[in-house]
C-alpha cells in the first residue's frame, strides 16, 4: 500500500516545503517506513547525479541535425507511382495525337 504523503517527498527535497507543511512532513517522515525509506532512495540519486560529468552533444551535432533537415522550399522526391502514371499519360496522349488524325476522326 502507498503512503498518501509520498507526492511530498520530491517537493520536500526540492524545497519546497515551507514551515507547518515542512513540519508535518518531517513528523510524519518518523512514523513511516514507507516515505522514509523512499526520501533515502532520493536523496541517493540526488547526491550521484551531483557527481556526474554533464553530457555534451558531439562537436559536429548541430551540422548533422541540420544536414538532416529539408531545405524549405526544396521539392520532396517524386512518388514513383505518379512518375510511372505520368508517363502512361503522356504516351497515351501521344498516341491519341499520332493515331486521331491516322484514322481519320
Ligand atoms: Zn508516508
Amino acid at each position: 500500500m502507498q503512503c498518501d504523503h509520498r507526492d511530498l517527498i520530491r517537493k520536500y527535497l526540492d524545497s519546497e516545503l515551507a514551515g507547518r507543511e515542512k513540519e508535518s512532513f518531517e513528523r510524519h517522515l518518523c512514523s513511516c517506513s514507507e516515505c522514509s525509506r523512499e526520501l533515502s532512495f532520493y536523496k541517493g540519486l540526488d547526491e550521484k547525479a551531483k557527481g556526474l560529468e554533464p553530457a555534451l552533444p558531439p562537436q559536429d551535432f548541430t551540422q548533422r541535425v541540420m544536414a538532416g533537415i529539408e531545405e524549405p522550399g526544396r521539392a520532396a522526391a517524386p512518388n514513383p507511382v505518379y512518375m510511372k502514371l505520368r508517363w502512361a499519360v503522356a504516351y497515351a496522349a501521344t498516341a491519341a495525337g499520332v493515331l486521331v488524325p491516322l484514322l481519320g476522326y
